[in-house]
């Protein structure tokens, strides 16, 4: 089966983290400053904090920015459930915005028209995660703008995006937002097994992140409310976590980044390939907005036919030893969100759109030979 998606590990990563697993630190060594210092050069963003997978990422984001009961928080439906789940954590509440039926990011129009009526009923989110769904940006200029209006937080979740640009700024500069999180789950752009980071330029949330990944215990004096017993002495001065990555992940994880331009080049490279081998077809590819430059995580097409057509389409291509999948059943379908109270038909584009969707298969192993048998299976089931 070719899968969807696939780590690129070499043998210089294996190397990376032998030498962690020979030295005196797995865990909270200096590799982790390694990985996090190339990861804010790389984003030109002023801090970044590593941390076991972007779930927890998101967590802190929300912690550091003060989410709570009584508080909202919106996200795009077409997304992984993680980028609401962070809101349930912290007791907070959930909401959606329908997307754009174009980018399949959070539509601006629908973001807009949602927050002059929550305005009326005085139930304004305190935090909006646009999701750059696929690698594509979502239009950051826009929700800042509306962010600076209606008094709310922005978390990226840039679990696709790393690589991707916007207005010529790299997806993590923060330029737009409070806060960043990137994934490094294998299929992602880069890998640390699991793996997540949180990048900001604010120095208060980044201290805050800092302390509630671990367990909100801290040695520093400013932090610190009691007198020193003496050198072993600490603080639990916040409700934490243990949200560390260790520093073998974080070793393969500053190996991996040292490749992170050809593994984006590569992506484009075979996006591109998809979009002349698929031209002309019953599919409708993916747009490219002007402002932005995916680093393509995923390439997504659209079959045309309706839901009974992509289920023929994604079981033929299973059978021919294609992985294809399907991003994303709305998070708000979910049971657990149905629960909720959320109901069918409440974000029609995002369902809509659920119906046709089907996710090729996209790495940067993928060989054009491989490509080449992907499309020709998808034109013969296609008639
Ligand atoms: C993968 C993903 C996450 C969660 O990442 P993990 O590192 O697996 O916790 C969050 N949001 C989106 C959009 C994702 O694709």
């Amino acid at each position: 089966m070719i899968p969807y998606g696939h780590q690129d590990v070499t043998e210089e990563d294996i190397k990376a983290v032998e030498e962690v697993l020979r030295s005196d630190w797995l865990t909270q060594g200096p590799t982790i400053e390694k990985f996090e210092r190339s990861v804010t050069e790389f984003c030109s963003a002023s801090n970044a904090l590593a941390v076991c997978n972007a779930t927890t990422a998101l967590h802190l984001a929300c912690r550091a920015l003060d989410l709570g009961p009584g508080d909202w928080l919106w996200t795009t439906p077409n997304t992984f459930v993680a980028s609401a789940n962070c809101a349930l954590y912290c007791g907070a509440s959930v909401d959606f915005v329908d997307i754009d039926p174009q980018s399949y990011n959070m539509s601006i129009v629908a973001l807009r028209d949602k927050l002059e009526s929550a305005k009326q009923s005085g139930r304004l989110p305190k935090i909006v995660v646009p999701v750059h769904f696929a690698g594509q940006p979502c239009q950051m200029r826009e929700i800042r703008q509306l962010g600076e209006k209606y008094k709310f937080a922005i978390i990226e979740d840039a679990a696709h995006a790393i690589g991707s640009v916007y207005l010529d700024g790299v997806v993590g500069n923060c330029r737009f937002s409070d806060i960043t999180v990137f994934s490094f789950h294998p299929v992602k752009i880069i890998t640390t097994g699991e793996g997540g980071m949180v990048v900001t330029n604010n120095p208060k949330l980044a201290a805050k992140i800092r302390l509630l990944r671990s367990h909100g215990i801290t040695r520093e004096l400013p932090g610190m409310v009691g007198d020193s017993d003496g050198a072993w002495y600490y603080e639990q001065v916040d409700l934490g976590y243990n949200y560390r990555m260790t520093d073998i992940q974080a070793a393969l994880g500053a190996s991996q980044m040292k490749r992170i331009a050809s593994f984006v080049d590569r992506r484009r490279y075979l996006a591109g390939r998809y979009g002349t081998l698929l031209a002309g077809l019953p599919l409708k590819l993916p747009m490219q907005h002007p402002d932005t430059s995916s680093a393509y995580h995923l390439y997504v097409v659209r079959v045309l036919g309706g839901p009974r057509e992509r289920r023929r389409i994604f079981d033929g291509m299973r059978s021919a030893g294609v992985g294809v999948n399907v991003h994303y059943i709305p998070v708000h379908l979910q049971p657990y969100y149905q629960r909720l109270g959320f109901r069918r038909g409440d974000y029609p584009n995002a369902e809509h759109y659920y119906g046709e969707a089907l996710s090729l298969p996209l790495y940067p192993g993928l060989s054009d030979t491989d490509q080449n048998y992907i499309v020709e299976t998808l034109k013969s089931l296609l008639g």
